[in-house]
């Protein structure tokens, strides 16, 4: 399958998993997490860009540009998801290899973040159209979820949006309903991360995408 059908506006009834995949990408399915993910370059990131070279950052020494993730398959991977966002079939196939998991839990990026507006509108158009799929974006674009909010209030019941503080030993960004940080020194803020207590595994705990949680506070490791 080439890349031409990405430039496509595919018929949904027509995108079978093996077209969805060749325009959009396959997901990715971390050991650690319930569910499945969608990753691209973590070079691509705005904000995380600026904080990767500060000292102190979240994102100084990020995971995602070292080594596993500079694998020319993986890069490769990424680069083709990438591109992919710009096409106009990219909504429906990501529904499409969404559904076919058969998984209710969703994380975006595990690797990057969102590239424009128009790509939150197309994460909220997904979730719109799979309730039955919960739905966690990590992201430190607060210039866009406030866009967002301004302009349509609230986001799907069934997408949790935490916005991530700039800074380890940061406290929650203030006025957001769902916010992560990073302990590294100082006490964890509300709800810690249990997964370095159990392998480094999720096992039974949903707090990322729980709304009712307000912030998860990760050790930095
Ligand atoms: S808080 Fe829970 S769901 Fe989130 S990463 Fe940690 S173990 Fe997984």
């Amino acid at each position: 399958m080439s890349y031409t059908v990405m430039n496509f506006a595919v018929p949904k009834s027509k995108l079978s998993y093996k077209i969805a995949a060749a325009i959009a990408g396959n997901l990715g399915k971390p050991s650690k997490m319930p569910g499945f993910t969608y990753g691209i370059s973590a070079k691509l990131c705005k904000i995380g860009a600026k904080l990767a070279k500060i000292p102190g950052s979240v994102c100084f020494d990020c995971y995602a540009l070292k080594a596993n993730y500079q694998y020319p398959s993986v890069t490769k991977a990424h680069d083709k998801r990438e591109r992919s966002l710009s096409s106009i079939s990219w909504v429906d196939s990501m529904i499409t290899l969404i559904e076919k998991t058969k998984n209710p839990y969703f994380r975006w990026h595990d690797a990057g973040d969102i590239q424009n507006f128009q790509h939150l509108l197309d994460i909220v158009r997904i979730a719109d159209s799979l309730p039955g799929v919960r739905f966690w974006l990590p992201t430190r674009e607060k210039a866009l979820i406030l866009k967002y909010r301004d302009t349509f209030g609230d986001f799907p019941a069934n997408l949790c949006v935490r916005l991530s503080a700039a800074m380890v030993d940061a406290k929650p960004l203030a006025g957001f309903e769902n916010t992560s940080t990073v302990h590294a020194n100082a006490n964890p803020c509300g709800n810690e991360c249990i997964a370095y207590k159990q392998g480094n595994k999720c096992l039974d705990c949903r707090a990322c995408w729980d709304k009712t949680i307000q912030n998860i506070s990760y050790r930095k490791h």
